[in-house]
């Protein structure tokens, strides 16, 4: 491809990028002159022992990787050792199949499984397929797949990065990455965020990019030119400048321009994650997904376990506001201790809060180690309990009896479900505070699968009747005189947060990066301003109409740099 050519995808790590692309070569297939296994215990000892070497070169490249990079890496390897894996490929050996075609037919089966259970783990099937394909290579003595050293600058096109090659990046010789698969909560989305990579997936067309082939991309907004005039290099670069300087105009805690104050939080899933954003100019955690400390167990953690987790957390955020939710297993978090099984619809099941009725230990478990955690740290933090999918006021009431009676300070719901929203008002009466997960609320509002990226518009944060709900939210708690927050992926867009604060959000909780461009939003706008535009984006009829709405009455620097 010469000619000048515009692609666009999802814009998942802000920044500029200028260079050449290079495309990663596909990986080793199978071989297709291999014979059919006659001995397959000696073909599962060979197989046994690349699956080994790939595990010893992810550690090797995890002992110099960075803190994220290195998790990944280790959580990769440890998947090249899963005896599960090992035991389908002998399956098909003993079946007849040649060494490469049992390695790949057994890992088809496993991704398979892995992609039926959604969310985090529909996720690692990346890993899963990156295990095969450095297997297969290993077997057939080619060299590994992935990401090739790198003399100059480049923007790295693959269909998609495995993990391994995300942690692996040199931020300064790969400037810049488009997947054609991948979506925001994909790893390539969240690693290059976390290296400052400007990154955009699901680029349509991104594998018919040659190497050699000159790209711009805006990390931000999504766009990809290849071939780029000067003048939309120019066009790229300047919004990027742009937003730098609007980042740069605002510090320190959130707040509107005429000094509401706008609480400005994290979201985290682990201890790491707290201490990170206990680094930052943040004002805490809005959201600590503890689901997420025990995606990888097979059984329930222990109190202890748990209060030692819960410990660090508290500890790293010292006096801040550390808004802990309760377990949210199940849909697209399941969990192996917890989840429902042969559930027909997992998303309107046995999950979040409802798992307490059949399990009501992981709950109590869950506050017991939250209550030694806080005492251990000397009450200090300003900890407030929320729980997840409430639907009813008689949930809401049981939820704070169980943690108004282990002494813990503050508690509160999760508006997730529409029916939860409708009647915000009587359920705040129960509680001291909720927080709006837009990312479920939008879900169950439209009735459109969260991780189906084919209903994208469907939901669209600014879509009119999710907005609708949130103001009912927002009513029910001036009402009840409960703050309210967001802490869904809406609270991260620096447009829309304007919105939610004129409807009455009181603190905006999201992925550390969003935050900088959140808070120089406020800054720019005072409450007026931010209340005349959730009237505005109120009045449209469409999503589309709303945000246009609202561009029309931000002010011109906020919108230079969207
Ligand atoms: C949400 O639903 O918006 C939310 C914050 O929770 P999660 O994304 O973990 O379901
Ligand atoms: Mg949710």
């Amino acid at each position: 491809m010469t000619t000048r050519k515009e692609l666009a995808g999802i814009g998942v790590s802000a920044g500029a990028a200028v260079a050449p692309v290079v495309v990663l070569q596909p990986a080793p297939g199978v071989d297709a002159k291999e014979p059919a296994s006659v001995d397959p215990a000696a073909d599962i000892e060979r197989v046994r022992q690349a699956m080994a070497a790939v595990a010893d070169d992810l550690r090797a490249r995890a002992a110099v990787a960075s803190d994220t990079g290195r998790k990944v890496l280790e959580a990769t390897a440890q998947l090249a050792t899963d005896k599960g894996l090992v035991k389908a490929v002998l399956k098909k050996l003993k079946a007849g199949s040649g060494v490469t075609a049992a390695v790949h037919d057994a890992t088809e089966g496993y991704a398979t499984l892995m992609a039926s259970l959604g969310g985090y783990m529909a996720e690692r099937v990346t890993d899963l397929y990156d295990i095969r394909d450095r297997t297969i290579a290993q077997l057939r003595g080619l060299p590994m797949p992935g990401v090739p050293a790198l003399s100059e600058p480049a923007i790295v096109v693959a269909h998609d990065l495995a993990p391994a090659d995300t942690a692996g990046l040199n931020p300064a010789t790969v400037v810049g990455i488009i997947t054609a698969a991948g979506g925001v909560t994909s790893h390539t989305a969240i690693l290059a965020a976390q290296y400052g990579i400007p990154a955009v997936v699901k680029v349509d067309g991104a594998l018919e990019l040659a190497t050699g082939t000159p790209v711009a991309l805006d990390g931000g907004s999504g766009r990809v030119v290849a071939n780029p005039t000067d003048a939309d290099i120019e066009e790229i670069v300047s919004r990027q400048h742009r937003r730098d300087e609007l980042v740069a105009r605002a510090s320190g805690s959130g707040a509107t321009a005429d000094g509401t104050p706008i609480k400005l939080l994290i979201n985290i899933g682990n201890a790491d994650d707290a201490e990170q954003a206990a680094a930052t100019d943040a004002q805490g955690t809005g959201l600590f997904r503890t689901e997420f400390v025990f995606l990888n167990r097979a059984t329930a953690p222990t109190v202890a376990e748990q209060t030692e987790v819960y410990t660090r957390v508290l500890a790293a955020f010292g006096s801040q506001r550390v808004v802990v939710r309760t377990l949210d297993a199940g849909a697209d978090k399941p969990l192996a201790f917890a989840t429902q099984e042969h559930e027909d619809n997992p998303a309107l099941g046995i999950r979040g809060i409802r798992l307490t009725t059949s399990k009501p230990e992981l709950l109590a478990s869950q506050l017991d180690a939250l209550a030694a955690a806080y005492e251990a740290t000397g009450r200090a933090a300003d900890l407030r309990i929320m729980a997840p999918m409430i639907a009813t006021v008689e949930e809401a009431r049981a939820f704070a009896e169980q943690v108004r009676s282990r002494n813990l300070p503050c508690v509160g719901v999760m508006i997730e479900v529409p029916g939860a929203a409708v009647r915000a008002r009587h359920l705040l009466r129960e509680v001291d505070f909720a927080s709006i997960g837009t990312n479920d609320l939008s879900q169950y509002t439209m009735a459109a699968d969260r991780m189906q990226g084919e209903l994208a518009v469907l939901l669209d944060v600014w879509q009119p009747a999710l907005l609708e709900l949130i103001k009912a939210t927002c009513d029910g708690g001036r009402s009840a005189d409960a703050p309210i927050g967001v802490c869904g992926e809406a609270g991260g867009d620096p447009l829309l947060a304007l919105v939610l604060v004129g409807l009455g959000v009181s603190s905006l909780s999201m992925a550390a990066g969003k935050l900088p461009a959140v808070r120089a939003a406020l800054s720019l706008h005072d409450l007026p301003a931010c209340q005349a535009m959730a009237e505005a984006a109120l009045a449209a009829d469409t999503a589309a109409g709303a945000r246009e709405a609202v561009l029309a009455l931000a002010d011109p620097a906020l919108v230079a740099a969207l």
